[in-house]
């Protein structure tokens, strides 16, 4: 029988090492992914001072310059439950929209992403134009925020508003959008939809949000 030839011989130990350490390098890596989307997951006690960083990290988030934003448009799933991966297949597979998820950030509810989790989607990366309000300028200038859930039926939950009061603060600093330029998708010239829903009224958002600004952060809005 012919022995193992000798390169075979001297490499094997060294396979055997080379083989524990991608193993190890790669445990390290997904434990840290782990722990870095554990970080976008807020925790019920998270400070104001997380709740910023966080939100600041969503935004940070893209490849490019920031794009002309002049509104923001509030939507709601309509939709019990979702992520951004999930509506991003939705749009990109049943709607065929190749640019996929419509929405600039989807803010979870606890479902199919953390409660409050802000996930911004590779429109708000490469900052391209949505595909959320059904109008062409809104679409171009308008970053959109869907919030995970009927708000037609339920409430979002006390972390989205918290998430999408804070996000939208910080938005309009960046992007220097007035408060009053914060609208629901139902408040898009010529959109006839309900969307985001009775249990979102804008009017009050608007107020609380001013407010936010003023102070120079979220903590009036928060604690209510
Ligand atoms: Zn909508």
């Amino acid at each position: 029988m012919p022995s193992k030839p000798l390169w075979k011989k001297l490499l094997a130990p060294y396979l055997v090492v080379m083989t524990a350490l991608v193993a190890g390098v790669m445990l390290i890596a997904s434990r840290a992914f782990v722990l870095h989307n554990r970080m976008d997951i807020p925790s019920e006690d998270e400070t104001q001072e997380r709740m910023e960083a966080r939100i600041a990290r969503a935004i940070a988030h893209r490849n490019a310059e920031l794009g002309d934003w002049r509104y923001i448009v509030i939507h709601h799933s309509a939709t019990p439950t979702g992520n951004a991966a999930k509506f991003d297949a939705y749009h990109r597979d049943k709607k065929k929209w190749s640019g996929g998820l419509a929405y600039h950030f989807v803010i979870g509810n606890g479902t199919d992403s953390g409660d409050g989790q802000i996930e911004p989607g590779p429109r708000w990366e490469a900052q391209g134009a949505g595909a959320h309000c059904g109008n062409n300028y809104y679409n171009s200038h308008g970053i959109g925020i869907c919030i995970v859930g009927n708000v037609e039926e339920t409430r979002p939950t006390a972390q989205q508003i918290r998430s999408v009061t804070e996000i939208c603060r910080q938005l309009c600093i960046a992007c220097k959008i007035p408060p009053e330029s914060v609208i629901g998708h139902c408040e898009v010239p010529d959109a006839h939809t309900k969307c985001p829903g009775k249990n979102l009224n804008m009017e009050s958002f608007r107020t609380e949000l001013a407010r936010a600004l003023a102070n120079g952060n979220g903590r009036e809005s928060a604690s209510k």
